[in-house]
């Protein structure tokens, strides 16, 4: 019925011999539980086929997802010996894989193999390898551990393996994140479609003081702060009527000793394939300092910090509100330029300290002058504007004029003298949508007349006298001008093959060279080229010139004679651009090239913005023949989900991981975690940011296809590797 055989030579595949290497390191005693039962996961998901690890007394300690296919349930196997009933329906199992385990403990290396043939309903050929522990010492070698691997001998059971495999990639996505949850920062939580919590993950320890068992079961809104509970309820239910894009919201949560945290949370549900809700998850991020940093930075940014007056910016921002507002109701608006008499000189003879508390003293008196709902900023050293709504025009401005005038009769005290200031004061009016800078250089040349007048007066500015002001040409301009005088230059960085060793691809990183030779970061102006819309004009001139660029390195080949390909950022801007699809198949044609040598990569959270949409686009890139890839993996786990519904080819991971790898053990198992999800889905992972040879060893072993980074080379001209490159022979 069954018949034993001993094979001292493996088949080499190198992704069991990555799963039994990773197996012989959990010999480690320093490893952690829940590290060991992790990498004992990722290890048997290595293996092609269903695997189970085995203690060396036969008890079985995991199985991997493929157990599933014959039709077993991994839950019914742990802790059990491998020859239970329940695994082999056959009274004898254990007469004849007793043994089996007991024979791999001889010393020796290789695995023993055993069919177990005519055994309906599962016929199939039981392999066993000892695994040596990694640790061991001199010539004493120790089995730790056994694995064990069972192979269907029929056809109709590899048909039932196919179809089992492809259900089991969910279960792995599912299983993966769990593993990342255990190891994120940000807290990550599985929730019953009416919000309960069914996982927790372990940071609410960190970032709650609270144990993560205790929370599974209660309700999130038990932990909602009441000013914003009303925010969480209104965001779980719309994430449980939405399709499948995130819901985002701010919320705050409550700490163990009674405080508040602020958190950004978003909530993504779980749909069955028939796109019934099974479950919602979210993942929240405190963002406690990052708001009080915000709020500061805010009152910074828009007050004048001598006077904690309104600032020239704030004053921008309420002149523009002013100016809607009366396009409604047709009021004027009166802006008052008010400027100092005789500050230079208390600064000059008194000193600057002085002059600050002359500033404060004129911001208390002005202070008392301005009406509820008006706004007084100081917009410069010895300058203050006040902007009066509802002035009911030029009359109602010149009133508060006077005033302001008369409040400078007193003289001020300073350092116990009496000091005499005057102001001198511009008025400009406006009635509906007016721009607030031109208003406010009107105010300020009238200012000027009445300085020239003599001072402690006001003047008011005549319409009929504008001149056409001269536009100052800010960054923005300039960058327009950037992208039709030609100043903008794409650099390449390699992409290798981890087992090849070589250049398969460059990434195309734009950079803008000024007239005078200095070269900017794409850091430093892809913001404001995104903010402003120029981004697409910008990615425009991208796409053709990395075309033009594809179709110059054609000569050259990869080693598996595939063109080299060049990658392309895409900001959400151009994947929101309509017209996308039809520029990039013309940029492709102008060039000569195909579109199988041009790729598109888009960051997470750029894919994350507009998912549903996204996915349109990127469908439709895909018909074309475009690769596409998620760039800066990691950097949102909210996303997860997404992953399996994108139509993605590779998958790059964020250069924050990657940088930990060879110093912290968790960065090597996010990574290892971010990869085998990957691969579960098809996907080709590419590592940026390799910078030191210990980095690019950890991804070789962790199964990484490929990586980019200084390691190799910093981002050059494109003339730079001309050398580097294998022409086509
Ligand atoms: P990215 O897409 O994540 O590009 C990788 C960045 O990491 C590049 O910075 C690259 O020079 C840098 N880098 C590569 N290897 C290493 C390494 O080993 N160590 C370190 N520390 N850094 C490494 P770069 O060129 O400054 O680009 C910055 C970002 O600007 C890019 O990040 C991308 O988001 C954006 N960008 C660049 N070109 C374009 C473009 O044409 N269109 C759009 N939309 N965005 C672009
Ligand atoms: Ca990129
Ligand atoms: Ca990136």
């Amino acid at each position: 019925m069954s018949q034993t055989r001993e094979q001292s030579t493996e088949a080499m595949d190198p992704a069991r011999v990555a799963a039994l290497a990773r197996l012989a390191s959990l010999a480690d005693p320093d490893l952690d539980d829940l590290t060991r039962a992790l990498q004992m996961r990722v290890a048997l998901n290595q293996i092609d086929g269903a695997a189970l690890v085995v203690d060396i007394d036969g008890t079985v300690l995991d199985a991997n997802d493929t157990i599933g296919s014959l039709g077993i349930n991994r839950d019914d196997l742990r802790g059990r010996p491998l020859w239970a009933p329940s695994l082999w329906h056959i009274a004898d199992a254990d007469a004849v894989l007793a043994p089996l385990v007991e024979s791999c403990l001889d010393g020796r290396t290789g695995s023993r193999t055993i069919d177990i043939g005519e055994i309906e309903p599962r016929p199939l050929r039981v392999g066993i390898t000892p695994i040596f522990g990694a640790n061991r010492t001199g010539s004493e070698r120790t089995v730790s551990l056994l694995l064990a691997e069972l192979h269907p001998l029929t056809d109709r059971h590899e048909t039932d393996a196919i179809i089992a495999a492809t259900a089991q990639k969910l279960a792995a996505a599912e299983d993966i994140f769990r593993a990342v949850a255990e190891y994120t920062s940000d807290l990550v939580c599985l929730h019953d479609p009416d919000g309960t919590f069914t996982y927790v993950s372990p940071s609410v320890k960190r970032l709650l003081d609270l144990d993560a068992g205790s929370i599974v079961g209660t309700h999130p809104v038990d932990l909602a702060h009441t000013s914003t509970r009303n925010a969480l309820v209104q965001a779980l239910q719309d994430a449980s009527r939405r399709g499948s894009e995130p819901t985002r919201f701010r919320h705050r949560l409550r700490h163990r000793n009674g405080s508040y945290r602020w958190f950004e949370t978003s909530i993504t549900p779980i749909r069955t394939a028939d796109s019934e809700l099974q479950q919602l998850q979210s993942s929240s991020r405190d963002i406690t300092e990052q708001r009080e940093t915000e709020q500061s930075l805010i009152k910074k940014a828009f007050h004048d910090e001598l006077t904690g007056l309104p600032n020239k910016a704030l004053l921008i921002d309420r002149m523009t509100q002013a100016f809607a507002t009366s396009q409604r109701t047709q009021q004027p608006i009166g802006v008052l330029f008010i400027d100092l008499d005789g500050f230079k000189k208390i600064n000059d003879t008194l000193g600057l300290q002085t002059g600050d508390t002359a500033l404060s003293k004129v911001a208390e008196r002005l202070t008392a002058i301005v009406r509820p709902g008006d706004t007084l900023a100081r917009i410069g050293g010895d300058e203050f504007v006040m902007l009066c709504a509802g002035t009911d025009g030029p009359r109602g401005a010149t009133a508060v004029a006077r005033r302001i005038i008369d409040a400078f009769e007193r003289p001020f005290v300073l350092d116990g003298r009496e000091v005499d200031l005057g102001a001198s004061i511009g008025i400009a009016t406006a009635i509906g949508e007016n721009d607030p800078t031109t208003v406010l250089d009107n105010a300020d040349t009238a200012m000027y007349e009445a300085k020239h007048e003599g001072r402690g007066r006001f003047a008011i500015h005549n319409e009929a006298d504008q001149s056409l002001a001269l536009e100052r040409l800010g960054t923005e301009e300039a960058l327009r001008r950037a992208v039709e005088n030609n100043e903008l230059r794409l650099h390449y960085q390699p992409e290798l093959d981890l087992t090849s060793n070589r250049i398969v691809g460059f990434e195309a990183l734009v950079r803008w060279q000024r007239p005078d030779g200095q070269l900017i970061p794409p850091g430093d102006f892809i913001p404001l080229a995104e903010e402003s819309g120029l981004i697409v004009d910008i990615g425009k001139w991208v796409i053709r010139e990395a075309c033009r660029q594809a179709a110059k390195w054609r000569v050259y080949r990869t080693p598996d004679q595939e063109p080299v390909r060049i990658w392309v950022n895409l900001s959400a801007r151009q994947l929101g651009d309509p017209d996308l699809i039809n520029y990039v198949q013309a940029a492709v044609d102008d060039a000569g090239i195909t579109t199988d040598e041009i790729c598109l990569e888009i960051t997470e959270s750029a894919l994350m913005d507009d998912a549903e949409s996204a996915t349109e686009q990127l469908d439709e890139l895909r018909r074309l023949g475009i690769s596409l890839g998620i760039d800066d993996f990691g950097t949102g786990w909210s996303q997860f989900s997404y992953l399996q519904r994108l139509p993605l080819d590779v998958l790059k991971i964020d250069r924050s991981f990657v940088s930990g790898l060879g110093t912290e053990r968790s960065a090597a198992t996010i990574v290892a975690a971010i990869i085998d999800l990957a691969h579960a889905l098809g996907l080709i992972v590419i590592a940026e940011g390799v910078e030191t040879r210990q980095q690019l060893e950890v991804l070789a072993e962790l199964d990484c296809d490929q990586a980019l980074g200084f390691y190799f080379s910093r981002p050059q001209s494109p003339e730079a590797f001309d050398e580097v490159l294998t022409p086509l022979t």
